[in-house]
């Protein structure tokens, strides 16, 4: 499995053909990241209506632990 797979964006008319994460090219997987982050909308409401799938990567995945160890020796906080 690749980051960067091939695809189509969920969001109509994007002609973006890399799916970056969610379903979303890079682009539109910021553009609802920034709403979420700021408390706008959430990830649910998005998913709800198409416009964006479930996390390929749960909370207790092993790539997410070792992301999240990586981020807490580094003191960043995620
Ligand atoms: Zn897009």
């Amino acid at each position: 499995m690749t980051a960067c797979k091939k695809g189509k964006c969920l969001i109509e008319g994007c002609l973006n053909k890399k799916i970056y994460a969610r379903g979303l090219c890079l682009t539109h997987y910021h553009m609802i990241r920034k709403l979420v982050k700021d408390g706008k909308r959430s990830w649910e409401e998005f998913e709800k209506v198409g416009m964006s799938l479930r996390p390929k990567i749960g909370k207790n995945a092993p790539q997410r632990k070792r992301f999240e160890a990586m981020a807490a020796k580094n003191n960043l906080k995620i």
